[in-house]
């Protein structure tokens, strides 16, 4: 076969070969270092073409193709390098390819067996280094590596003889002119191209399908110690897909909550959260499909619909363009301490009631009167509005105490209180039990006029109870005298003139014939 044509197989064998890798790289991101491989195949590809229209004599075209072919010798021998699992470190191929171009380049000043002879030393170079590798990995079967070793080697030795002979005896190298060495050369560099090509190809789909396995067995591993970490955590783990549907729960988590795993698996979140804390699941919703991971206390119902009290830390999970996929959620029991904090709430918002109460009539107690009457006068120094106060007595009970009893005493304060509580319907007013049969009113942003008003229906109101008082000397009924009094804020007035006032006129409507209104 004709050199040329040989050539010619190698540059289009090479090119097809790169493109095939390339191809191969672009569907399989998982072959390691597929790009060394491909330059490698381009370059001798390349530089065999150029050989293939080089003229006879040795021009610039020649050397620029044996750099380019040299060049790929290099890249395919670290190719084999990282093939057998070693590291090619990134200086020590830009030096090797500075060095090969500074070595290809000095063939133009030597004459002809000279320049062929240094080109064939540097390519035999290139192809004992890769039998090198091959022969160094310690785990090398008697397979494919050593076959692949040996064919570089033997190429390798082809070069290196080719080059002694060009190098040592010049004149016999020009007398076997084209013929012998010339021909042997590219034919060995065809074989090699072929059968390296081969072995390669079936040595990295090896590698990476060992790899594969590695890091098969590597996420075993790791998935099962994840899943002890998560089956002895004391806290329960939750994860959830985008419709916030679990999809998985381990022990704890179900046990808590009265379940099995599988009972939990592709239930919805929002059906463990009671009605009533809804809001709570809307908002974490909101929260996560933002991205956002958050900290909060909820509540989640039992299988048998008890509520349960847990402290959830929750996270997000997004792909890689920042898509809510779901999200991750640690619970810690917090039930015991919740529900003991829920108890000294709901016990102190009673005692708070309680100490704010009258104990017998169930309005407010002159406690909450006088801490009302304090907010109220105080806000009025920045309103400049007017407040009012009532101040009522019932009419003869002492003698009503004596003649029907304390029973029928408390019954009759009771009712009046009750009567009083009607009389007021805006929430800032507050009608308060002053003590004894003493009843107050505080009306915030009342005048005097709307005052005595209410009074009157406060007065009336009692009267028309229409409990029997036969021991009154003003009506057969029980009656109440009244006080009323409006103030603006002064700082010359306290709060004990302002109810001394009221008490003023309250015993001014005693004095003058009682159940009447005095203002
Ligand atoms: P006046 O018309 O001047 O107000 O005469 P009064 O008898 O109503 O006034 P006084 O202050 O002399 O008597 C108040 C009485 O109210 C004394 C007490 O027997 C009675 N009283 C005070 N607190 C209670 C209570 O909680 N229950 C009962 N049943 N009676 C009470
Ligand atoms: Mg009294
Ligand atoms: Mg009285």
């Amino acid at each position: 076969m004709e050199l040329r044509t040989v050539m010619l197989m190698m540059a289009t064998g090479s090119f097809i070969y790169g493109i095939l890798l390339m191809l191969f790289k672009f569907n399989n991101n998982n072959l390691l270092k597929v790009p060394f491989w491909i330059v490698a195949k381009i370059l001798q590809g390349t530089g065999s073409l150029m050989l293939y229209f080089r003229t006879s004599t040795f021009d610039g075209l020649t050397m620029l193709a044996n750099i380019i072919l040299v060049l790929g010798c290099a890249y395919e021998a670290w190719t084999i390098r990282i093939l057998s699992g070693q590291l090619v470190k990134r200086r020590q191929h830009i030096l090797t390819s500075v060095g090969v171009i500074a070595v290809c380049s000095v063939t133009v000043f030597l004459d002809r067996p000279y320049r062929t002879g240094l080109v064939f030393l540097i390519q035999s170079v290139f192809y004992f280094l890769p039998s090198l590798f091959l022969f160094k990995k310690s785990k090398m079967k008697l397979s494919k590596q050593l076959l692949l070793a040996v064919c570089y080697c033997i190429t390798g030795s082809v070069f290196l003889i080719s080059s002694i002979i060009c190098l040592g005896f010049p004149e016999f190298a020009l007398g076997l002119g084209g013929s012998a060495i010339f021909g042997v050369i590219p034919i060995v560099s065809f074989c090699i191209f072929l059968i390296s090509g081969f072995i390669l190809l079936m040595l990295a789909k090896e590698r990476s399908d060992m790899q594969i396995l590695e890091i098969q067995k590597a996420l075993k591993k790791s998935e099962i110690r994840f899943q002890q970490i998560v089956e002895t955590a004391i806290e329960g783990i939750l994860i959830f897909d985008e419709n916030y549907r679990i999809t998985f729960a381990n022990k704890n988590m179900a046990s808590v909550l009265g379940y099995t795993v599988d009972e939990m698996i592709g239930r919805s979140y929002i059906s463990f959260f009671p009605k009533n804390h809804l809001d709570v699941y809307y908002h974490q919703e909101s929260l996560r499909k933002k991205g956002e991971g958050s900290v909060y206390e909820c509540c989640l119902l039992t299988k048998d619909g008890r509520k349960h009290w847990f402290l959830v830390s929750a996270k997000a999970i997004v792909d890689d363009f920042g898509k809510f996929e779901g999200s991750f959620a640690m619970l810690t029991d917090i039930n015991e301490r919740k529900e003991m904090e829920l108890s000294l709430e709901e016990s102190n918002r009673w005692l708070t009631e309680l100490s704010n109460k009258d104990f017998l009539t169930g309005i407010a107690n002159r406690r909450r009167f006088h801490a009302t009457l304090e907010h109220e006068y105080s806000r009025l120094r920045r309103s400049n509005s007017k407040l009012s106060i009532i101040l009522l007595d019932i009419d003869f009970f002492k003698e009503y105490n004596d003649y029907y009893g304390h029973v029928a005493g408390d019954e009759c304060l009771r009712q009046v209180g009750g009567v009083l509580g009607n009389c007021i319907n805006r929430s800032v007013d507050l009608v308060a039990r002053y003590g004894g049969e003493e009843f107050a009113c505080i009306l915030p942003d009342t005048d005097i006029h709307d005052a005595v008003k209410i009074a009157e229906r406060m007065r009336q109101g009692i009267q028309d109870l229409k409990i029997e008082h036969k021991k009154s000397l003003v009506s057969e009924f029980v009656t109440a005298s009244f006080g009323v009094t409006t103030v603006q804020y002064s700082p010359e007035i306290s709060l004990e003139e302002i109810i001394s006032t009221a008490d003023k006129l309250l015993y001014k409507a005693k004095v003058s014939g009682r159940n009447r209104i005095e203002y």
